[in-house]
C-alpha cells in the first residue's frame, strides 16, 4: 500500500521535545539510558493501526527480558511518510544468540554479520539487528583517502547504530511504550521539510558506500522528497565512486529502484545526476542525444511511466521484464540490421553484464526478449509460445507499444490465450507468502 503523503500525521510537536543530559553514576533509568549522546526524543501520535503487531511483540519480548529495543529504519521513515511500512526492523542490545533464546520461532543469518529472523505464519520476517556502529573514522583527511566500508561487523550502542545508517530520516527509532521517536541527528526535522541529508559529510558518506548514491535517488523518486543541495552535489561529485562498490548491489539497486513504481523518477535522477553515465553509459548515451534518437529520451520516460503504472496496478513486474525495457530502445539500436540477433545482443550485454554484475538468468531472458519481440510484434509467434519467456516477452512487448501510444489489444489479447490455467487454493496460497526485500545489503 502506498500513499503519498500522509495527510493524517499529527502536526508534529514542538522540537526538542526535551534533551537528556548527563546525570549521575547510578544505573541509568529508561528515560536517562542515552544521556550524553545528543538523544532528542519526540511524542508523536502513529497509528498504531499501522504497526505490526508480531513486530510489535518482538519488541515487547526483548524488554521484558532485560534488552533494549526499538522498531528502526525505513519502517519508521515509512509509518511517518506514507502509512503502512513492507516490513519492520527492530535494533537492540541483545545479541543474536541472546535473540535466539527468546524465540522459539527464530532462525540466525548472515555469516559476516549476524542477524536474527524472527519468523511469523504466512512467511512474515520480523528482522532483529543488534546494534552496531560505523567502523571507519567518518572524517576526510585525504582528497584520496580510500573510506570504502568492507566489513562493518562491529557491535556498538543505540546512538551508535542510529549514526552509522545512511540518511537522517533513515535514523530514527521508536520507543512503542512511550511513543516517542527517537531522534540523534535531526531525522524527524527531515521527515517533516521531506528532505534527504545524510549523516554527517555527504562525501564521506557517498566514499564510505557508493550504493547510498542510489538508495538517496530511491527515496527520492518513490517518497516524493527533496535532496538537499549539499547532498545533490556530493552525489553529482561521488558517482564515480559507483565504479568501487559491490557489483551485485549495484544491481540490485537498480532494480529496486524499477520496482517500486517510481522508476521513471529514479531513472530522471540518475541520468540528471550522472549516476547512469557510470553505471548504463550505453543507455544514458542514448538519453543524451534526443536529436539523433528522433525524441528517444522521451518514449523512454514514457515507457518508464507505462511501468510505474502496471506496477501500481498489479505490483512489481519480473525482474527480466524490468531489465529487458529498461535497455530496450539501445538495445533495439545494437541489433537494428544484425544478421545475428543473439550475437548483436551478447556485444551490447556484455558489458553491461560486467559493470553491474548482472545474473547470467536474467542476460539469457534478455536475449531470448529481444530475439522474440520483434516477431511478436508483426504477429509471427509460432513456437514462442511455448517457450517459458512467452508471458515475459508479451508483457515487454505490451509495455512498448503502450509507449509509443500504440494499441496493446491484439498484445492483451495473446497474454489471455497464454495464461496458464487458474491455480488451485493451494498453489495460490504458497504462492502470495510476502517476499521480504533484503536486496542490497552490505
Ligand atoms: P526499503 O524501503 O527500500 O527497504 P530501507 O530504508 O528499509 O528501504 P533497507 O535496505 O531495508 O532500506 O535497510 C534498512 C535500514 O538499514 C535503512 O533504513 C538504513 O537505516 C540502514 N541502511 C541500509 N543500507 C544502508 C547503507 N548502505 N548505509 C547505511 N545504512 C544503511
Ligand atoms: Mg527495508
Amino acid at each position: 500500500m502506498r500513499r503519498r503523503s500522509n495527510p493524517d500525521l499529527p502536526p508534529p510537536p514542538e522540537l526538542p521535545s526535551f534533551t537528556i543530559e548527563p546525570e549521575g553514576e547510578e544505573e541509568p533509568s529508561v528515560l536517562e539510558r542515552h544521556a550524553g549522546t545528543g538523544l532528542v526524543r519526540h511524542d508523536v501520535e502513529l497509528d498504531e493501526d499501522s504497526i505490526d503487531s508480531d513486530a510489535a511483540k518482538v519488541v515487547r519480548r526483548l524488554e521484558r527480558g532485560g534488552f533494549q529495543a526499538y522498531l528502526v529504519g525505513g519502517c519508521v521513515r515509512d509509518l511517518l511518510l506514507v502509512g503502512r511500512p513492507k516490513d519492520f526492523d527492530v535494533a537492540t542490545n541483545a545479541r543474536p544468540d541472546d535473540v535466539k533464546s527468546l524465540f522459539r520461532n527464530c532462525r540466525i543469518i548472515g555469516r559476516r554479520f549476524r542477524l536474527a529472523h524472527v519468523l511469523f505464519g504466512g512467511g512474515k520476517v520480523v528482522e532483529v539487528a543488534t546494534f552496531r556502529k560505523n567502523p571507519g573514522g567518518g572524517e576526510l583527511v585525504e582528497e584520496d583517502e580510500d573510506l570504502l566500508i568492507r566489513s562493518d561487523n562491529v557491535f556498538g550502542e543505540a546512538h551508535e547504530d542510529a549514526l552509522r545508517r545512511d540518511f537522517t530520516i533513515n535514523a530514527l527509532f521508536y520507543d512503542l511504550d512511550r511513543r516517542q521517536v527517537l531522534d540523534w541527528c535531526g531525522g524527524l526535522d527531515d521527515v517533516k521539510a521531506r528532505r534527504i541529508r545524510t549523516i554527517g559529510d555527504p562525501t564521506v558518506r557517498f566514499r564510505e558506500d557508493p550504493v547510498r548514491i542510489l538508495r538517496a535517488i530511491k527515496f527520492a523518486a518513490r517518497l516524493d522528497l527533496g535532496i538537499d543541495p549539499a547532498v545533490y552535489d556530493a552525489m553529482v561529485g561521488n558517482r564515480g565512486e559507483l565504479a568501487r562498490a559491490a557489483r551485485p548491489r549495484l544491481f540490485e539497486e537498480i532494480l529496486r529502484l524499477m520496482r517500486a513504481g517510481a522508476s521513471h523518477r529514479s531513472m530522471f535522477l540518475m541520468w540528471e545526476l550522472g549516476a547512469l553515465g557510470v553505471l548504463i553509459p550505453e543507455l544514458s548515451a542514448f538519453l543524451d542525444d534526443e536529436e539523433a534518437t528522433g525524441g528517444g529520451g522521451e518514449r523512454f520516460y514514457r515507457k518508464m511511466s507505462v511501468i510505474d503504472q502496471k506496477t501500481r496496478e498489479s505490483g512489481a513486474l519480473d525482474d527480466v521484464v524490468l531489465m529487458t525495457a529498461l535497455l530496450y530502445e539501445p538495445l533495439e539500436e545494437a541489433i537494428d540490421g544484425a544478421r545475428d540477433i543473439m550475437n548483436a545482443v551478447n556485444d551490447f550485454l556484455d558489458p553491461v553484464i560486467e559493470r553491474i554484475a548482472m545474473p547470467r538468468r536474467v542476460a539469457d531472458g534478455i536475449r531470448r526478449i529481444m530475439f522474440m519481440v520483434p516477431r511478436i510484434l508483426v504477429g509471427k509467434i509460432g513456437r514462442f509460445a511455448r517457450t517459458d519467456v512467452y508471458l515475459l516477452a508479451l508483457e515487454v512487448a505490451s509495455i512498448v507499444l503502450a509507449s509509443r501510444g500504440q494499441s496493446t489489444a491484439a498484445i492483451e489479447a495473446l497474454r489471455r490465450d497464454a495464461l496458464p490455467p487458474v491455480p488451485t487454493r493451494e498453489a495460490r496460497r504458497s504462492s502470495s507468502f510476502p517476499r521480504r526485500d533484503r536486496g542490497a545489503r552490505r
